[in-house]
């Protein structure tokens, strides 16, 4: 049986997540440990780990956070009550927000000044939904499940518009339009996707290479909205099997049996240095022919945040 690889490009590290770390680590090198993180700054495991080593520590709340100490806010953005919060608390504070999700953040603010009803796609309980949700929770209402819809209570089916978190699957969200649009006709789209190019661009390396793939390996944490995604697109795109993993050690050898081709891509969150631990696992098992299949070459990046950048100059 023929052994081989296909690993998807692009996958892992997105412009976000990269200036949120570079962000952390930038001010532990700036200001010293210990610095405080509100939340995990990205949703993968390793990086944690390997922050908190630096001398990071990840707090659930600014409450927890000592008066005056130096905060950094996660990629997946916070609420305007965080903000006052850490205001009160007289926290120093670095906003590492993606400013894709500060631009879903702001069509929220403009929606609710215009008074629409705001229907938020996304996932309960998740970060980003929180903080979107918090910009205007008198208009927001959030859409999960198909339940959700029906659950959907509006003041003027006129002026209703949707919106949704960065990390979905691009297909379940456009269902989940097409049932609103079913209740609400006049349903406005959001002026620019909500759906941020890094999760579009790994679902569709992942569809690519998936009806090809006995197995698909998807490297990234199971918190990961965006990896957990790439799993459901992988097996919705053919793949007989699909796993979640943190790390090459928690791949199950079991899993390889009668496999032919593995495909291998990682989350938004991930550093491509477990994906290599990965591929290196694979070849002890036979699998050392890897094919890189691309399907988008990304060059966007971002700023570090002002409140760092003023200090870095000086
Ligand atoms: Fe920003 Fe998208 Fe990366 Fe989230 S996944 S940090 S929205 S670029």
């Amino acid at each position: 049986m023929d052994k081989r690889v296909l690993l998807a490009k692009p996958r892992g590290y997105c412009a976000g997540v990269d200036r949120a770390v570079v962000t952390v680590e930038k001010a532990l090198e700036q200001y010293g440990a210990p610095v405080y993180v509100r939340k995990e700054i990205v949703h993968n495991k390793h990086v944690v780990e390997t922050l908190s080593q630096r001398g990071a520590i990840f707090v659930n709340e600014t409450d927890e956070v000592p008066e005056g100490a130096l905060v950094v806010f996660s990629a997946h953005g916070v609420s305007p009550a965080v903000h006052e919060e850490a205001a009160a608390r007289r926290l120093r504070t670095i906003d590492a927000t993606c400013p894709l999700v500060t631009k879903v953040h702001n069509e929220a603010r403009r929606f609710a000044r215009e008074d629409y009803d705001i229907l938020l796609i996304g996932h309960e309980g998740h970060e980003e939904v929180e903080g979107t949700a918090g910009e205007a929770p008198e208009h927001i209402q959030l859409v999960d499940t198909a339940e959700d819809v029906d659950k959907v209570v509006v003041r003027d089916p006129s002026k209703v518009v949707w919106l949704s978190q960065t990390t979905l699957s691009v297909d379940e969200t456009m269902i989940r339009v097409r049932q609103l649009q079913e209740r609400f006709p006049d349903l406005q789209e959001p002026p620019s996707d909500d759906i941020c190019y890094a999760t579009s661009n790994r679902q569709t390396a992942v569809k690519t290479m998936a009806p090809e793939c006995d197995l698909v390996l998807v490297v990234g944490s199971k918190n990961s909205s965006n990896s957990v995604r790439l799993v459901e697109v992988a097996l919705q795109a053919g793949a007989r099997a699909a796993h979640l993993v943190d790390y090459a050690r928690e791949v199950d050898p079991a899993w390889l049996e009668g496999v032919s081709t593995v495909g291998v891509t990682s989350g938004a969150s991930v550093p491509d240095i477990l994906v290599m631990e990965l591929l290196e696992f694979l070849a002890g098992h036979g699998y050392g022919d890897v094919e890189e299949i691309t399907t988008a070459n990304e060059k966007i990046a971002f700023a570090l945040p002002r409140e760092l950048r003023k200090d870095m100059v000086r």
